[in-house]
């Protein structure tokens, strides 16, 4: 089977830096020699570079984004807890579901699609929750949350509640500063701004979150302690098999984030900040409406309302013309909202004309 080379420019899978891609290729190591550990440590390292933070508990989990959200609530509810979720999406809806089934009393707090997080309306929610959740870009919407803001409310009101943010979409794309912000519990996904394939989430804790921390969680894939005991050693400073790590993920990680430091974090939000704003003028010069509030719109992901056409046959017409993947809306938005992805590589103007060139061939 031949596979067709696209242009990623949905919500994600995006393409992956070409030394991401390359680093696949590299031949295999052992999940526990040192060479691997090394190259474990500095993508740990690195990580902690993008998270802005010196958390200690910082590393990739196995598995997609959706297994970051898992291990956080997994690990840090316990029965009955209260946990205030700020709901303005898919991903937020998602929250909701995973902090119920691991026991959380949930309250949630909607807000309509496209609207970014209210902190005061989230602070009115509860008066005394454990933990706080929000996504801080909301790939379904393409808004963009005030994080800090809400980090520094909550834990003005109660220094106990911890902070719980979802940074799939925004780690490596725009500005996210976990120890600045007081955020105690985050996570990502390799597919998107940070251009890697998917199939790892990273994942960071504050000590405060590690300490409140459930000692047994109900999951054994996912128990941060026993991970952790492999990641960075445990009691005995030695590292100890947990599940075999998903050795050629995390070279094509380690990679990736090379690639970024050495780029430079500014250099590289501002080249997401650029390809972002140029789609989304194009777009309205087009003439076209974007869905996300102006003001909170996110540069790595644009919604646009679907003018007169059919959202199906124009994005089946991308792809198959011009090898180009744009993403459809989702629920109540599935045919009437386009979202349109720069991210990581892809973040370059080139192709944010490359698509606005297409959609005019497609559309008019
Ligand atoms: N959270 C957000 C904001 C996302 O955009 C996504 C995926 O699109 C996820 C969580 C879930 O990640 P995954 O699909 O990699 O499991």
């Amino acid at each position: 089977m031949t596979l067709v080379d696209r242009v990623l420019l949905g919500p994600g899978p995006s393409n992956p830096y070409p030394e991401a891609t390359a680093a696949l290729g590299a031949p295999l190591l052992g999940h526990l020699d040192p060479e691997f550990l090394r190259v474990l440590d500095e993508t740990c390292d690195r990580l902690r570079t993008v998270w802005g933070t010196a958390n200690a508990r910082t590393l990739p989990l196995s598995g997609t984004g959706s297994i970051g959200m898992e291990a956080a609530f997994a690990n840090f509810v316990h029965p009955g807890d209260v946990v205030v979720v700020a709901v303005n999406g898919l991903f937020g809806e998602r929250m909701v579901d995973v902090a119920s089934r691991y026991g959380a009393t949930v309250v949630r707090v909607d807000h309509e699609w496209g609207e970014p997080v209210d902190t005061q309306r989230v602070l009115d929610a509860h008066g005394s929750p454990a933990i706080v959740a929000a996504v801080h870009a909301e790939t379904s919407t393409g808004s963009r949350s005030d994080i800090g803001e809400l980090a520094a409310a909550v834990h003005e009101r109660d220094d106990r509640a911890l902070v719980l943010a979802d940074c799939v979409t925004s780690l490596g794309g725009i500005e996210v500063k976990i120890d600045e912000w007081g955020v105690d519990i985050a996570y990502s996904g390799t597919q998107k701004c940070l251009g890697v394939a998917p199939g790892l989430a990273p994942f960071t804790v504050s000590e405060r979150a590690w300490a409140a921390r459930v000692p047994k969680p109900p999951t054994w894939y996912l128990d941060l302690g026993m991970i952790g005991d492999y990641v960075s050693g445990g009691a005995g400073g030695g590292r100890t098999y947990h599940h075999t790590a998903p050795v050629a993920m995390i070279a094509s990680l380690h990679a990736a984030l090379g690639r970024i430091l050495d780029e430079g974090l500014d250099a590289v939000f501002a080249r997401h900040e650029l390809a972002g704003r140029r789609v989304q003028d194009g777009l309205e010069a087009m003439g076209l409406e974007l869905f996300a509030r102006k003001g909170n719109r996110l540069p790595e992901l644009t919604t646009v309302n679907v003018p007169d056409v059919d959202s199906a046959t124009v994005r089946r017409t991308l792809l198959e013309r011009y090898n180009i993947e744009i993403g459809g809306g989702v629920g109540q938005y599935a045919s009437t909202v386009w979202r349109i992805g720069l991210m990581g590589h892809n973040a370059r103007l080139e192709r944010a004309e490359l698509i606005l060139a297409a959609l005019r061939q497609v559309v008019y």
